[in-house]
């Protein structure tokens, strides 16, 4: 049974929306993701997550394309960044799920694998819902966000708080797990952000125990000197494959959670 929508015939796509399958749609961008990794992190880790989580079960879920440029303009500074402008990113992303639920999808996951994607992802599925009137469901997820990634995750990782966050041991033990031969791991550092709790982020941890969950965004190039947020020496090929299983996982089982959700009906008040 296929599971990429851009393999199948045209009325194969119409029988996967009658079968009420997720519409999976993988989100990133390309920069720079300090001196030991390539660029398209973000990218490979998005589409390899979803490519083999919708893989293995074809007949509940469907792999949209993915949208590979988002919203990182904080990184130009460096080398290697692709950014669009934040509200062309949430209007593709919109138009690409209001798209997709115009060929009889009703449940649109949009799975995301850059952070400061987070806002605009939220946005564009909001949007989605409101512009097909409620009659679709689209929700958006970080994988790092996963529960089975958060749980397994907090026993995979050997760095504290603090050390998974941005080309860090969560994101190189993936890559090395992906594509070793493009890692260089002689560069990787552990760098932290010189900022209070509050303003402190770990991405399998969340908020800062001593923090308030409050959100500031400075440019990356005053945020770090090497590029990498967190422990990138911790980082090897065993716990990116263990980090691997557990967003796969994590993905399959929120598809299922979300197959299950109601489309519950909206009660104008009005009359
Ligand atoms: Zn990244």
């Amino acid at each position: 049974m296929k599971h990429r929508f851009a393999e199948m015939i045209w009325y194969e796509i119409k029988e996967a929306a009658k079968d009420e399958r997720v519409a999976v749609l993988p989100v990133a961008t390309y920069e720079d993701h300090g001196p030991h990794l390539p660029v398209d992190v973000d990218v490979l880790l998005a589409n390899e997550i979803c490519e083999r989580a919708v893989a293995q079960i074809p007949s509940e879920a469907i792999l949209i394309p993915p949208v590979n440029h988002g919203y990182s303009p904080h990184h130009m500074d460096v080398p290697g960044t692709i950014p669009i402008t934040w509200d062309t990113f949430i209007r593709y992303v919109k138009d690409v799920c209001v798209s997709v639920a115009h060929q009889g999808f009703t449940r649109i996951l949009i799975v995301n694998g850059h952070g400061s994607n987070t806002s605009p992802c939220d946005m564009a599925a909001r949007l989605t819902i409101i512009e097909t009137e409620g009659r679709v469901l689209c929700a958006s997820v970080n994988h790092w966000a996963l529960r089975k990634v958060r749980v397994d995750g907090g026993e995979i990782r050997d760095s504290d708080y603090g050390g998974t966050s941005h080309a860090c041991e969560y994101e190189t033990s993936l890559y090395l797990a992906l594509k070793p031969e493009l890692v260089d791991m002689n560069k990787a550092v552990d760098e932290r952000a010189p900022l209070p709790p509050s303003f402190q982020t770990d991405l399998l941890a969340g908020t800062h125990p001593q923090g308030s969950a409050a959100n500031l965004n400075i440019y990356w190039s005053a945020r770090t000197t090497s590029g990498i947020m967190g422990d990138a020496t911790k980082a090897t090929q065993a716990k990116g494959e263990q980090f691997l299983a557990a967003a796969v996982d994590g993905l399959i089982e929120l598809i299922r959670e979300y197959r299950q959700t109601p489309i519950l009906p909206r009660r104008n008040q009005h009359q």
